[in-house]
């Protein structure tokens, strides 16, 4: 009996010790099916936050699509839009541009290397939106998708190069000259040819955290403190304080508001006939700041016109068709549905622009 026992005992542990491998045999077939489902979620996730906020086609009725335009005769004023918030302004004899980023390095390199402007690019945007009588270069704020190419756009056409001291920085990292630079003077018209720029305290877009990350800037470290040497990473471009643009042209008035913020009665004396207006991310805002922003912005400007800016995803090339902000840290279709809803209501024209594309505003 005993011999049975131990015969059946011998059974029994061997027969738990199958059902013990079989166990966890299954539990490891369950923690990788688990795996997997949770890298698919994750690279589905992904997938879906690099994707456009919007499609660009449903649009189509907002871009003018002017092509062949003719030279232009006195008293009118061109826009060409070069993406983000690089806007060239035209009169036939001067021209003025803001930002001027146009390397857009794709989010890998952004996000994992060191970046720094390609001249083969820039000469080529230069070329290509017939840059060559460029006399001023206005930096919204030093961010690396405001201020990393501007000096470069500097030296090879001679334009001088307007900003905070951060980006003066940029400037000095770049090797461009004192010279060619010049510090903001807040509320001190600058004119070049017919223009006449006014540079307006701002504030950036508010911050927002991607992956638990903040683009927050560090009170502690609110400016690029030297000359920045390129290449450099992304986060070395610290905002350094964010400007508007009043610029005035005979009678005709344009405002160029980069980022999507504002300081409380900057517009309270001015008017525009034109209104660069920066959207990015407004729908990631309360529904009180929104309509204060709309309030300080448009309802002060009193436009005729709007053309949205720093809409487009800027990881990809300025060659090819723009399209919205990706979904990791926007949504446009928000954005712009709470702008023409507005707009509609105040019966105020809203016009796009894609890169490269150019129309006469007055
Ligand atoms: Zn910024």
């Amino acid at each position: 009996m005993k011999n049975l026992n131990l015969f059946g005992n011998i059974v029994t542990l061997a027969n738990s010790g199958d059902k013990m491998e079989n166990h966890f045999r299954n539990q490891n077939k369950l923690q990788l099916n688990r795996g997997y489902f949770f890298l698919i979620l994750a690279l589905f996730t992904f997938h879906c936050a690099l994707r456009p906020s919007g499609d660009i086609k449903l649009y189509e009725s907002y871009f003018p699509h002017e092509n062949g335009i003719a030279p232009i005769t006195k008293g009118k004023i061109r826009v060409t839009f070069l993406g983000t918030t690089s806007i060239l302004l035209d009169d036939g004899e001067t021209q003025i541009l803001t930002d001027g980023f146009f390397t857009r390095p794709s989010l890998w390199k952004t996000g994992l290397f060191k970046i720094e402007s390609d001249p083969i690019i820039i000469q080529s945007v230069l070329e290509k939106a017939k840059i060559n009588r460029l006399k001023g270069i206005f930096v919204c704020h030093s961010h690396y998708d405001h201020a990393m190419d501007s000096p470069l756009v500097a030296k090879f056409t001679n334009a001088k190069l307007f900003g905070s001291n951060s980006t003066i920085n940029v400037g000095l990292g770049a090797g461009l000259d004192q010279a060619n630079m010049e510090v903001f003077q807040i509320g001190k018209p600058i004119r070049l040819g017919n223009f006449i720029v006014t540079v307006l305290e701002s504030k950036h877009t508010p911050p927002f955290r991607i992956l638990g990350k903040t683009n927050a800037t560090d009170p502690n470290f609110p400016d690029i403190p030297s000359p920045l040497v390129q290449p450099a990473k992304a986060l070395d471009y610290i905002e350094g304080g964010t400007f508007d643009f009043y610029i005035q042209h005979g009678k005709n008035k344009i405002v160029i508001k980069s980022s999507t913020n504002y300081v409380k009665g900057s517009f309270d004396k001015i008017k525009a006939d034109v209104l660069f207006l920066g959207i990015a991310q407004l729908s990631l805002q309360s529904k009180e700041f929104q309509d204060i922003y709309y309030q300080e912005t448009v309802q002060k400007l009193k436009p005729k016109r709007i053309i949205p800016i720093h809409w487009d995803n800027f990881f990809k090339p300025l060659n090819q068709t723009l399209e919205p902000n990706l979904r990791i840290g926007d949504d446009f279709e928000a954005n712009m549905n709470i702008l023409l809803n507005k707009t509609t209501q105040d019966k105020i024209q809203v016009q796009m622009l894609q890169g490269f594309e150019s129309i006469d505003l007055f």
